[in-house]
């Protein structure tokens, strides 16, 4: 292949990046790149050895210790592989959403993890979604989206998604948490959430998962000749 082409989606937790980005992968079969799972698996690995994502020289001491791997199945569907084991389901907590935003917040996690994402994106066309993909690991994507939904609009799809998987949840906690993670994600020093100058917002407040697919396949259309 010569060129790869690459879109980033940015924004905050709850926006729908996930979701709307792994429809339009398959749609445009493009590899689709959830790089939250990746710092979702370096907070489960410190989690386990008893570190707290707060502790800058546990993180040190132990972040050579980890070896993440991502596969995707047939699917298309990405596992994170920690030290040879799949903890796909495993980083998917409350805890652990909290613990990544801490832990992502530490230079030498953000370093690590910069150079895996370039590098799958140097091998194939991938649609990446994270805080920090159109300003630091992608700045030369070809489309560039920040996906963002008011924050009471986000904790009911969050608290919508848990009931439906038949866990545990409530609504005013949620929205607490995620209240919480988007000022440590956006108030944080190194690569913090924000919109490149360069991107396309898309509000999904009032709009449902067909309304935003079909706003940003527009968005691409217009930017990739497929
Ligand atoms: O997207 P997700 O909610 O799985 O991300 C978990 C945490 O990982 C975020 O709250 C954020 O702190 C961090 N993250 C990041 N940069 C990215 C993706 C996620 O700092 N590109």
């Amino acid at each position: 292949m010569d060129k790869c082409y690459s879109i980033a989606i940015d924004g905050p937790a709850g926006a729908g990046k996930s979701t709307i980005a792994k429809r339009l992968a398959k749609e445009l079969g493009f590899v689709y790149v959830d790089t939250g799972a990746i710092y979702r698996t370096v907070a489960y690995f410190l989690d386990l050895l008893g570190v707290s994502p707060k502790d800058v020289d546990g993180v040190e001491r132990y972040i050579d210790e980890l070896t993440i791997g991502i596969e995707y199945d047939a699917d298309g569907v990405q596992h994170m592989i920690m030290n040879g084991m799949d903890v796909s389901g495993e980083i998917r907590t409350q805890d652990i959403s909290q613990k990544a935003s801490l832990v992502s917040a530490h230079a030498v996690v953000r370093e690590v993890l910069l150079d895996m994402q370039r590098d799958v994106a140097k091998k194939h066309n991938v649609i990446m979604d994270g805080r920090d993909i159109a300003t630091v690991v992608l700045p030369d994507a070809d489309v560039k989206i920040f996906l963002t939904a008011d924050p009471e609009v986000r904790a009911k799809r969050r608290y919508e998604e848990l009931i439906a998987k038949g866990q545990k949840a409530v609504l005013p906690t949620i929205l607490k948490e995620i209240q919480q993670r988007d000022y440590q994600d956006t108030h944080r020093p190194i690569a913090p959430l924000k919109m490149a100058k360069d991107s396309v917002k898309v509000d999904t407040s009032a709009l449902d998962i067909d309304g935003v697919v079909t706003a940003i396949r527009g968005i691409v259309k217009e930017k990739i000749d497929l």
